[in-house]
């Protein structure tokens, strides 16, 4: 994708975005909100040729968090993710509803839980997520886990939605040893954010 403007490449995000707004004004319910989301995000993936190309950039050292958009309530946010190869992240939760949309390449993940003793035990098998498929936390049905680039040759992207402004939130990550929380927050990589509103080209063009 190279110049979004002149082809409104970006349509399909402005198109999650509108209706992800709309679907956060009728309810804040995640029993309702989560699964229509995760419809969304579905019909999002399907195609990648809308994200723009400096929200796919990986980092030699440490994976990109992209900021695409943040509801002004800060009632959702969307993210690109960009795995570097090799990179992976620590065990670590969420503390609100997330969606994870494989969009280029792959990930590995491998959820935990606090067994009776308080330690974290594996839970399952790792999981694989490939392009179009989407995965879901939240503290309501699982939110700790560790996630890793499947490739170690190449980037891989995944689009995430959380239910808030996900470098607001705060959240812990897990030593699987000592049973150590640490408290973070995540925050955004973004230097800039897409802009999904300059759609002067397609209206230039039905002017006369
Ligand atoms: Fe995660």
């Amino acid at each position: 994708m190279t110049n979004p403007a002149a082809s409104d490449q970006i349509a399909p995000l402005r198109r999650f975005v509108a209706q992800m707004t709309q679907l956060v004004s009728q309810s804040q319910a995640e029993e309702i909100v989560r699964p229509k989301a995760k419809a969304l995000l579905h019909e999002l993936i399907k195609t990648d040729g809308w994200l723009p190309d400096f929200c796919t950039v990986p980092h030699p050292q440490y994976y990109q968090q992209y900021l695409l958009h943040a509801d002004p309530l800060e009632r959702f946010s969307v993210v690109s993710f960009v795995w570097g190869p090799g990179q992976a992240t620590p065990i670590h939760d969420h503390m609100v509803w997330g969606l994870i949309g494989m969009l280029r390449g792959s990930e590995k993940g491998q959820r935990y839980a606090r067994n009776a003793a308080g330690k974290l035990e594996p839970i399952g098998q790792e999981e694989t997520l490939l392009p179009g498929d989407v995965d879901e936390v939240s503290p309501t049905i699982g939110d700790i886990h560790i996630v890793k680039n499947a490739f170690d040759d190449q980037p891989s992207i995944s689009i995430h939605v959380y239910g808030g402004n996900i470098g607001a939130v705060k959240r812990h990550v897990y030593d699987p040893h000592t049973g150590s929380v640490k408290n973070f927050v995540s925050g955004y990589s973004s230097p800039q954010i897409p802009n999904l509103w300059d759609r002067s080209a397609q209206v230039r063009a039905e002017l006369n």
